[in-house]
């Protein structure tokens, strides 16, 4: 049954592996939209700061631009030079400073160079801004120059390209910020580049600036995420698959005590796996076969044949035992209908109904059923009800118990001396029959101090003035202690092992019983 179980549970796993995915999948994906929000946001804030610097740098430089073109025309020796001059010093982020007239530069705050972009605007987006390597000073390092005219005067003031770098590279490391003037644009490394730009894919976010016609970028390269969500969220991440881990097993488990188990029945009932063996019982007296026990067997595809003890409870817990019992009187009835001339009448066919069967009028649909099969007073039929699992005295119950006694159904209480029933209960049930427990009857020949339990738990069920069954008889010293004892019916392995309907009818039909009371 364990493994029969398992293969149910192959449905299980995959039910709980689902559900044990769900808190990873779905924490998964709300750390991810979570990581690339942050990321996002950490690109946007870069490139605003980023802006926020690179406009404080060309406001300076405009307004030394602004100084610059109010001296423009006088003549540099002198004055306007040192002013240049001290223009740079002032400022703290320009490298130096160019006043021209008819676009020629006539005064600097540094000798200027022929190198570009000299004054001519279509070096310069929109006329105003340049990035380049080459400096008006001819020093060979990256600058940001600002352009400024006035009539046919015009001023060049270079910022150094540290400081742009230094913009870019010290407000956040990661974020990959770049700064695009025209065809041209710097790196977080100060490398100014002139092929064109593509953006990272992660996060990228652009900024263009509409006063000065810049544009700043930033973003994260392939693979950022992965490294962000692990850093960032790693013990969430460890929690949502511990969560998932936990949820998987709790489920697989609870599926497997619930779920496998009652889908594994539902199947083989669907698929027609149980089958009534029929066990003799035996009149004491005649040592004929008066009757039989039904006992459910299930042939499973892998697993052969499975004892009732390892499905009869499940089948209980999963209220399937009503359908399995039903199934097994038809089946009994179908099997035996084509012996029923061999069957010597009245024989007595017990079956083991479940207390939860008890509950419903079901039972009495099924009797009348089964006895439709044969003919009227041919067969007995008997309903076993265990001493183990008493039956509570609802209405339900009793009205239950009257219909089936108006049909002649006869109740026989099962492993008497194990459980509790009191005197009320069998009288309130018209109990008809008892059935000694085995392990009562085990006990002769072995000890002497056990044998009397048995001779009590016989003393009070031959007292009850009910007929008494011993089941489990196994030996002949067993068969004759509880002969003598007055014992009406015996059962057990001595006489017969339980067998499908065919051998029954072949072999504990035909064949003259073991008993010693006969001649
Ligand atoms: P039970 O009603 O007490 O049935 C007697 C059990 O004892 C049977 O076990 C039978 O094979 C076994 N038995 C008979 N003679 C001997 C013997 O001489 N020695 C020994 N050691 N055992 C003997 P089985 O067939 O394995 O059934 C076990 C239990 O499963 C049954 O006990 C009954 O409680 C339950 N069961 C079987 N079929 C059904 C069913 O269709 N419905 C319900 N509700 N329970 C069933
Ligand atoms: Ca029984
Ligand atoms: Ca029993």
């Amino acid at each position: 049954m364990n493994r029969a179980i398992r293969y149910s549970s192959k449905k299980a796993l995959l039910i709980a592996l689902v559900i044990g995915m769900i808190p990873s999948i779905l924490g998964g994906a709300l750390v991810y939209l979570k990581s690339n929000a942050d990321l996002s946001g950490l690109s946007a804030t870069a490139v605003k700061e980023a802006a926020r610097q690179i406009d404080v740098m060309l406001e300076e430089a405009e307004n030394a631009s602004d100084i610059l073109l109010t001296r423009a025309g006088l003549p540099c020796p002198g004055n306007i030079s040192r002013q240049l001059q001290e223009l740079v010093a002032t400022y703290r982020f320009l490298r130096s400073t160019h006043l021209a007239i008819d676009d020629k530069i006539y005064c600097s705050s540094l000798p200027p160079s022929e190198a570009s972009p000299g004054t001519d605007p279509n070096n310069y987006l929109h006329g105003r801004l340049h990035l380049g390597n080459q400096t008006l000073t001819g020093s060979n390092s990256s600058a940001l120059t600002l352009r400024s005219a006035l009539n046919n005067a015009s001023s060049l003031v270079e910022i150094d390209g540290r400081h742009i770098q230094d913009a870019l590279h010290l407000i956040d490391r990661h974020s990959n910020l770049v700064l695009e003037i025209g065809r041209h644009w710097m790196s977080q490394d100060g490398i100014i580049h002139h092929a064109s730009f593509e953006n990272y894919p992660i996060a990228s976010t652009a900024l263009s600036s509409e006063k000065y016609g810049y544009t700043l970028y930033a973003a994260y390269p392939a693979g950022t995420l992965l490294t962000y969500m692990l850093n960032t969220y790693l013990l969430l991440l460890v929690l949502l698959l511990a969560l998932g881990l936990f949820a998987g097993v709790f489920t697989y488990w609870m599926l497997g005590r619930v779920l496998a188990p009652s889908l594994e029945l539902q199947r083989a009932l669907s698929a027609d796996e149980f089958t009534p063996y029929l066990q003799p019982v035996i009149s004491s007296t005649s040592g004929k076969c008066v009757g039989c026990e039904v006992l459910a067997r299930w042939y499973h595809p892998q697993e052969g044949s499975i004892s009732p003890n390892s499905f009869i409870p499940l089948a209980e817990q999963s209220n399937l035992i009503i359908s399995i019992t039903k199934r097994l009187m038809e089946k009994t009835a179908q099997e035996l209908v084509p012996y029923a001339s061999k069957l010597e009448a009245p024989f007595h066919i017990g079956f083991n109904i479940s207390a939860k069967h008890f509950e419903s009028f079901e039972l009495v649909d099924d009797c009348i059923s089964f006895l439709k099969s044969f003919k009227p007073g041919q067969i007995i039929l008997v309903l076993e009800l265990t001493e183990r699992e008493l039956i509570q005295p609802t209405r339900t119950a009793t009205r239950l118990i009257e219909k089936l006694h108006a049909l002649g159904v006869k109740i026989a209480l099962d492993d008497f001396g194990t459980g509790h029933s009191s005197l009320n209960y069998l009288q309130l049930f018209k109990v008809d029959y008892i059935k000694i427990d085995k392990s009562f009857v085990s006990m002769i020949g072995a000890n002497a101090l056990s044998v009397h339990i048995l001779d009590s738990i016989l003393d009070l069920a031959l007292k009850l003035d009910l007929q008494v069954l011993a089941e489990g008889v196994e030996t002949e010293e067993q068969r004759d202690y509880l002969g003598a004892c007055g014992v009406d019916f015996m059962q057990g392995y001595f006489y017969a092992k339980p067998m499908p309907v065919t051998d029954f009818v072949s072999k504990a039909l035909h064949h003259p019983q073991k008993n010693p009371a006969l001649p």
